[in-house]
């Protein structure tokens, strides 16, 4: 047992509680300090035969936990409040409804959110997950449950020593996996910094030590480098009567140890270890031009990489960030950032958004900013029922990926991550949008929806009724919103399907005397191999699996059993030969005597004519068309190569030509729509390539379609000139584009 002092450690305590009261800059007013001093009374009495693994008294903890909310990311008194609280729901004799008696509804719903996601240290993975999404999910009712939360994980990591070595690595990895992103994602840069390279310490001592080591000894090397790179700059700064402040910047151990292993590189090999940062102070309204200013004096001295030019303060990124930085040639030969930024940017961007609450404006952009990514976390959590480890990685990619500008037709801004497609964005205006999505115009040119999306594209979206998300969908969208989405759609949608599949197996079920109970469904799963009961329902409805064969099962007293009397596997060769559906069009020509059989065309990728294909036999005996870049494809060739079969289209070249139309027409909202929709819907025509430009009201377009004969092609082009809006419609004529 530690021999304590009790008079030595009332004394700290005490001190550590005036430490926390100086910090507290927010809450000056006697209201707020007497609040305070309720909130540290109560933990500690509630606290006061507990200590930390340490040996520490146990209220050291929530009382630095307070202390970073307020000071290091600049909190108001109901954090600090909830802060000093924040475990003595779970931890101690005091309820929920005592917090809400002696405080009020508020700092209620504050602690429920905290207990709710604690007690993550010993579970599994999935668990975890679950459990983020469980603070994702209160962290939509209020933001400072979160940054509470990240508060007392930051203080935890500062004390992890104490901890078993198996703890330390758990709670390390869990850190870096899902607290150091968040707090990338609301701008607490120092923290997220601290949380990485305290998270490496102890995942991967050695290489943190080295680093740091290195670091350390290249510390006077980089000093010198950076006062006399600094010199000039200073002088011509102080000459316009610019007040500034120039630092060098060192990237943080993590980043330093991210970097080495992406590349590959050691660490003599990073060039970009610092960065130069100059600091000007400004008043707001004038921070833009100054920076501005302070970049055409650096660039005077030094040449510029004009690839390498970020300008976030026009347009800030989403977490608020805003920094003006260039990279330029040392007159020693090695590239140097130079961050320029007000006082005010720079404490926004180390302190995250709660610094804007100081600085408050009227057009608070970077708070907006936080607004729609609330709103947007809050939508995609209420349509997620499903899977939450896959939510987390789908959630992931957004909250560290780069940014991409996109704009609207009215000029209106979005902010997408990096390799966002034009499905994406129409996921982002609204899920109702994204899911009728059939096309996009980018930049006035006409894209699939699998277009790819750089930074300054204007995009508009091309709207139908009847379009539903397809499986394919989810092999081209980014956003976690457009994923969850399109999950949650193509689930409900096979629920229906798998429900009318369980009335046909209870149909067959009764006919063959066997019971509709949860073993013999089970006996079904497991003899068809199915992950779930909706699975086999799911193949029963599609025809996937032929209940025909249930005949040959022994049942007994209402019981089924399909052990012994396996259906043997599809064999392509004795599969019978079925004569061509008469006027069936675009007929498949199937394996080696390229005899026409009958098919199905499988849903998974919906080939058309043109694709190129393969068949698959499926468990009784029916014939699936593919596309050979199926999702699907890679699974079932591996698989089950034998029961592929060849196949291609009948329609050869001969019968059908490629031939160009071009139209004009008044520009109007789902002309594109209509003129399509007859082309492939109507008419049944193959388009090779479309392409539409409008100009001032008037568009002209362009499509390369597949046409059997001309009588073909001017049956298309007379249903064409029959629609609203379109001018002309000339088949192309050669030399013509
Ligand atoms: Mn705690």
């Amino acid at each position: 047992m530690l021999k304590v002092d009790s008079d030595e450690e009332n004394k700290e305590i005490t001190r550590r509680y005036r430490g926390l009261l100086r910090s507290a800059e927010r809450s000056k007013s006697t209201q707020d300090r007497r609040r305070i001093r309720k909130a540290f009374d109560i933990a500690l009495e509630a606290h006061k035969d507990m200590r930390r693994k340490s040996g520490e008294p146990y209220i050291y903890h929530p009382i630095a936990v307070a202390r970073i909310c307020s000071e290091e990311i600049g909190l108001d008194t109901t954090s600090i409040v909830c802060a000093l609280l924040h475990d003595t729901v779970e931890d101690t004799y005091i309820t929920l409804d005592d917090i809400n008696n002696l405080f009020g509804a508020k700092e209620r719903m504050i602690i429920d959110g905290l207990t709710k996601i604690s007690g993550v240290f010993d579970q599994t993975t999935s668990a975890q997950a679950e459990n983020f999404r469980k603070m994702l999910l209160t962290l939509s009712d209020d933001i400072r449950v979160i940054l509470i939360k990240i508060a007392d994980r930051l203080h935890n990591m500062r004390t992890l020593d104490h901890m078993r070595p198996d703890k330390q690595l758990k709670i390390a990895s869990e850190t870096l996996f899902m607290y150091a992103p968040l707090a990338h994602r609301l701008g607490l840069y120092n923290i997220k910094t601290e949380l990485e390279d305290l998270s490496l310490k102890y995942t991967e001592p050695e290489q943190y030590y080295e680093i740091a080591e290195k670091l350390d000894k290249t510390k006077a090397v980089r000093t010198r480098f950076v006062n006399k790179f600094a010199s000039p700059i200073r002088r011509a700064l102080e000459s316009e009567g610019i007040n500034f402040d120039i630092k060098g910047r060192t990237k943080s151990i993590f980043s330093i140890w991210n970097k080495m292993q992406k590349k590959k590189v050691r660490f003599e090999d990073i060039y970009d270890v610092f960065a130069i940062r100059i600091i000007i102070d400004i008043p707001m309204e004038s921070e833009k031009s100054e920076a501005w200013k302070v970049y055409s004096i650096v660039t005077d001295f030094y040449q510029p990489n004009p690839d390498r030019l970020r300008d976030w303060i026009s347009i800030p990124k989403a977490n608020g960030y805003e920094s003006l930085h260039t990279t330029v040639m040392s007159p020693t030969g090695k590239w140097v950032e130079v961050q320029i930024r007000s006082k005010r940017m720079d404490e926004v961007a180390e302190k995250g958004f709660a610094a804007h609450w100081k600085y408050k404006g009227d057009n608070d952009s970077a708070e907006n900013n936080l607004d729609d990514w609330l709103a947007q976390i809050r939508e995609v959590l209420e349509s997620n029922d499903g899977d939450a480890l896959s939510f987390i990685d789908d959630f992931k990619l957004n909250l560290f990926s780069e940014e991409i500008y996109i704009f609207t037709p009215n000029g209106e801004l979005k902010t997408l991550p990096k390799g966002a497609t034009s499905l994406d964005f129409a996921f982002s205006i609204h899920s109702q949008v994204g899911s009728q999505c059939i096309g996009a115009k980018v930049n006035h040119k006409l894209v699939p929806l699998s277009h790819e999306l750089s930074s300054g594209d204007q995009v508009e979206i091309i709207l139908s009724k009847k379009q539903t998300p397809k499986e394919d969908w989810l092999n081209y969208v980014v956003t976690a919103k457009a994923k969850s989405k399109i999950k949650q759609v193509l689930k409900e949608e096979k629920k229906k399907i798998a429900a009318d599949g369980k009335d046909i197996l209870r149909r067959k079920f009764k006919s063959l005397g066997v019971s509709f109970l949860s073993i013999n469904i089970t006996e079904m799963e497991k003899h068809y191999d199915m992950e779930s009961a909706t699975e086999l329902y799911y193949q029963i409805a599609k025809g996937k699996i032929d209940l025909k064969k249930l005949k040959g099962y022994s049942v007994d007293g209402g019981r089924i059993s399909c052990k012994k009397v396996k259906g043997p596997a599809p064999n392509p060769s004795s599969t019978k030969y079925i004569a061509p559906v008469p006027g069936k069009k675009d007929a498949l020509l199937i394996g080696d005597e390229s005899q026409q059989m009958d098919y199905t065309l499988a849903r998974c990728c919906n080939p058309i004519p043109g694709d190129d294909v393969f068949g698959f036999v499926t468990v009784n005996g029916e014939i699936k068309i593919h596309r050979v870049n199926c999702p699907n494809a890679t699974q079932l060739l591996s698989n089950y190569a034998y029961r592929v079969i060849k196949a291609r289209w009948a329609s050869k070249d001969a019968e059908q030509f490629e031939v160009g139309v071009n139209f004009t027409g008044i520009d109007d909202v789902g002309l594109v729509h209509k003129i399509t929709n007859i082309i492939s819907s109507d008419m049944h025509v193959n388009m090779k390539a479309i392409s539409f430009e409008s100009l001032d009201g008037i568009f002209e377009g362009a499509v390369r379609v597949l046409v059997h004969d001309t009588e073909h092609l001017n049956t298309l082009i007379e249903k064409l000139k029959n629609v609203n809006g379109v001018l002309t419609v000339d088949r192309t004529e050669p030399g013509q584009i």
